[in-house]
Formats: C-alpha cells, structure tokens, sequence
C-alpha cells in the first residue's frame, strides 16, 4: 500500500500519523526539528507542549474541552493516552509532564512498524508522486513552505498573524439594554438589515472606558513576533492611546444607529457586535482585537452596557500564527479544494490550542486512512465536538454581509457555542432543584450537550468502518 505522507511532527501530525498507522496504512512522518528549529520550540521531541503544560479542564460533564478529551479517548487517540499516562496534580484540569508526554508519543510513533520518520525540513507543497499528504506544520510554518502554501491559496487566504477580537455568547448579552440594527440599517447579501447587536454608551460611560483601556494590563510581543501592526487592525488599546476621541471616530462611533429603547437619545459611543456563527450563538466585538491580559479583557469589556455579566467564548488577541481561511480552501473532511491529495490538520487550519489541534489531526488522519482503504470518509455528526470544532473550520462561520470580501474567520477554541442549540424539552431540571434559571441552568445545558454529544460520537465511531486503539 502507498503510504500516507504527515507534514509536522507536532500535536497535530503526531496524532494523524498514529490514527494512520493504527487503521492498518504506512504512513512517513517528516518533522524538520532538530534540523531546524522554530522560535518556540526548544527540543526534537514530537508532540512539543511550547508553552503551557496543560491540556484544560478534563470534565466531561460540563465543559467542552473536556468532551473534546472524552471523544478522542473513545477514538483511540495516542495524544490522550500519553497525556493520561503522564498526568500531573492540577484540580480539575488535565496537565502532563511534558518531557515524559513527548518521549511517550516519540516512543510510540518510532515503535510503530507502519511508521517511519524522516527528520528532514519539507520545503514547499509535497509533490504529486507523494500521494495522500497532511500537512500539520502548525502556526510557526517553516517560511519556504508557507511561501508555496501561500502560493496555491492566495496570499490573502493565509495568515501570518491572528488579530482575534473576543467572542461573546449571544445569550448573555443584556438585550433590554442592546438592540440588534446594522449601520444605517444597511442591507448587505443575505443580511436583514438587523445583523448587529449595538451597545450604547453615554459621554461619561465612554469617557470611563477609555480610561480603563489606557491603565489596564497588557501582553507585550515575543521579540521574534514583531510588531504586527498595520492599518485597520490596530489594537483597541492603542487606538486609545492615540485620542481621546479615536475610539468614538473608529470602531466605536455611533452613527447610523437609534438606540430601539430609547430612540430620542443619541448615543455618545457605541459597541458594534457581529454574528460570528451560523448557528448565531457566538457574537464578535467588533474591531476589538487587543493586547489586553485576558484578566483585564473581561473586567473592562463588562463595563460595556449590556456586556455587565458577558460570558466570553474566546478573548481577544494578537498572535504570531499561520492560518488558512479554512472554511474558503478546504472541504468537508478537510482537503485542499484545489488540490486533493492535500488535507491540512492542526493549528494551520484556524483551531487553535494542543487538545484542538490534536483532536483535527486526529480527524484529518482518519479521513486520509479512510481513502486509502478505497472507503468515503465519514464526518462526525455535528452535535459532537469533533462535528463542532470541524464545522467551525470548514464551514460554520458567517461572512460579512456588509463588507464583502473581508475575511471573519478566526481561530478558536472548542467551546458549547459551536455545538448546535438542543432540542426542546433536552434540558433536564435535577432533582430537588426548585428554582430551575440562571447558573443552575447553564450547567444542565452544557450537561445535556456534553451527553448527546458523546452518545452522537460513540455511535459515529460504532458506524465507522475500523476501530483503532490506543494501548
Ligand atoms: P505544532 O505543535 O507547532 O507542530 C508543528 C510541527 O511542524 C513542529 O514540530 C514543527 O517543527 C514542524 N514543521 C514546521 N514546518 C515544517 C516543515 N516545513 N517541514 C517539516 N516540519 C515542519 N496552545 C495551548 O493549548 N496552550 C498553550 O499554552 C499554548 N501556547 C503557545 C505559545 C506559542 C508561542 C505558540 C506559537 C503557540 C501556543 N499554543 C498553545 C498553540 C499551540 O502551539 C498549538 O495549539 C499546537 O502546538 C498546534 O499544534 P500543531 O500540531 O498544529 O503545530
């Protein structure tokens, strides 16, 4: 059998090429480390932890990424094996010893007879006689790859920096405080002219949160990062830095739109939000990317009207990171549209974090071996994490319908927001609890996500046409 070629021999490629491996397929993993280097990591380890050593909360319950860890243990994943064999005490989170979890996957992988490793730089798109090829090479890309990547997607359509505005649940925003309007009531393709949610600011309350974002805590660049800055993408802070009144003439000015409570009242500012998913249960703050630390972020945004008890899906950031405009390029299970044998997985793809990037790797290894088997991949439902996650990447965003051509995708997390809204009827009141709202009900909504979501996963995995296990 021809085998499969893994590009990167990180979070992402190390779990592709196990899922490979394990499906019964020869598979050649080519990491460039120690050849050459990144400007994070430090070893030649596969599976390299660059910076924290925790894989995030391990409830199954009542977290998403905790899920996320739940189906990719059903799936036979090597990244959660390792990581459970190589726990440490952290509460309720899930951290590693992150030598001892790298020299386990390394172990793995180079033990493996299906496997071989090549430590050798892959310096532009693999050629056509490779055959089925992942490219996992994540979000430091060695420059002369993510030149020939750019080259076949566009230039436009690959990311050398992530300028991340945070995310807001949609349902705990103060809607008798906000109200939903576009700019002038703008009509954009498939918009209704009513696709913002609008938070209104007096004078003093704007006067108050600028001061905020001068004082508030900031995260200063790597020094191998740079300073990304350019024109329409300043952070909010730095904007503020600039006037006292450039907030209120950018992003936050308030013109073209009449506040639905009060509409005598002119707003002094205002804080635009934009649908950010499909389902419309994730909201961006727009043109809010911020250096901000992720303490300050939530403290200073929830003095915006109608954002005081905002849950934030993600916060805002400015990253050195290398993405696609996934849901543009790639299809359904993954592969480049406009070259077939190539399937990306990882960070590259616009997920973002180790248990993520392992989880589209993972994916991505499935999908290929699939093929290689002459069988169609099948995609996760979407009620589970893995759907979710994957949807996000591939298809689940929304695009601007008023500034046609911009691009709104960015990378995230894994959280609840993704997952489709549950049935009526699906949130189960417990047992004693009389006064079933607020907190109480949120956790029975994550409760009964996380449940379909496993059941809808371990059906899936049951369905598939092989079986892989970890041990
Ligand atoms: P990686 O794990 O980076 O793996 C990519 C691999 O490809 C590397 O081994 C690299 O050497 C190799 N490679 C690159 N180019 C080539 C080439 N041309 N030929 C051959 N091999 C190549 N996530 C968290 O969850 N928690 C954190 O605390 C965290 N901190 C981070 C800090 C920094 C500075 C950065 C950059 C990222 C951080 N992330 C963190 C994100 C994290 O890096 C990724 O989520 C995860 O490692 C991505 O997995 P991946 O497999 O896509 O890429």
């Amino acid at each position: 059998t021809q085998p499969v070629h893994v590009i990167g021999g990180g979070l992402a490629g190390s779990e592709a090429a196990w899922q490979i491996a394990q499906a019964g397929i020869p598979v050649v993993l080519h990491e460039m480390r120690p050849i050459r280097g990144t400007d994070a990591h430090l070893t030649d380890g596969l599976a390299e932890l660059v910076c924290s050593n925790s894989f995030r909360s391990d409830d199954a319950e009542t977290n998403a990424v905790g899920v996320l860890h739940a189906e990719m243990r059903l799936a036979g994943s090597l990244i959660m094996a390792c990581g459970d064999r190589n726990q440490v005490p952290a509460g309720g989170a899930l951290a590693v010893d992150r030598v001892g979890f790298s020299d386990a996957v390394t172990k793995a992988l180079k033990e493996h007879p299906l496997v071989t490793i090549e430590r050798e730089e892959v310096t532009g798109l693999p050629p056509a006689e490779w055959g089925r090829t992942i490219i996992a090479t994540g979000p430091l890309t060695a420059p002369s790859l993510a030149e020939s990547i750019g080259a076949v997607t566009g230039a436009d359509a690959l990311a050398f920096f992530d300028a991340i505005a945070p995310i807001v649940h949609a349902d705990s925003i103060d809607m008798d405080i906000c109200w939903y309007q576009s700019r002038y009531d703008k009509v954009g393709p498939g918009g209704t002219g009513k696709d913002y949610i609008n938070c209104p600011m007096t004078e003093a309350e704007y006067n108050a949160f600028v001061d905020a974002l001068l004082a508030g805590d900031k995260t200063s660049f790597k020094d191998w990062e740079g300073t990304p800055y350019f024109d329409g993408c300043l952070p909010i802070e730095v904007m503020a830095e600039r006037g006292r009144e450039t907030l209120r003439h950018g992003p936050m000015k308030p013109m073209g739109l009449t506040n639905a409570h009060k509409p005598t009242e002119k707003a002094y500012a205002v804080v635009q939000l934009r649908q950010d998913n499909a389902l419309g249960t994730l909201f961006n703050m727009v043109g809010f990317q911020t250096k901000l630390k992720y303490g300050a972020q939530t403290e200073i945004f929830r003095m915006i009207p109608g954002l005081q008890n905002a849950e934030f899906a993600r916060l805002g950031g400015l990253h050195r990171n290398t993405y696609l405009n996934s849901p543009v390029l790639l299809d359904a299970t993954l592969r480049l549209k406009a070259r077939s044998d190539i399937r990306f997985a990882g960070q590259i793809t616009g997920c973002e974090g180790y248990v993520e990037s392992a989880a589209i790797g993972l994916l991505a290894g499935r999908f290929a071996a699939a093929e290689a088997k002459g069988l169609a991949p099948a995609v996760p439902p979407a009620t589970s994490a893995f759907g979710s996650l994957l949807g996000h990447i591939t298809g689940g965003h929304i695009v601007s319908d008023d500034e046609p051509g911009k691009r709104s995708f960015q990378p995230m997390n894994v959280n609840f927001g993704l997952f489709p809204p549950l049935d009526p009827g699906a949130i189960v009141r417990p047992e004693g609890v009389k006064r079933f709202r607020g907190k109480d009900k949120t956790i029975a909504k994550k409760r009964a996500m996380a449940h379909r979501a496993l059941a809808d996963c371990a059906a899936w995995l049951g369905d598939s046409d092989f079986r892989q296990a970890a041990e």
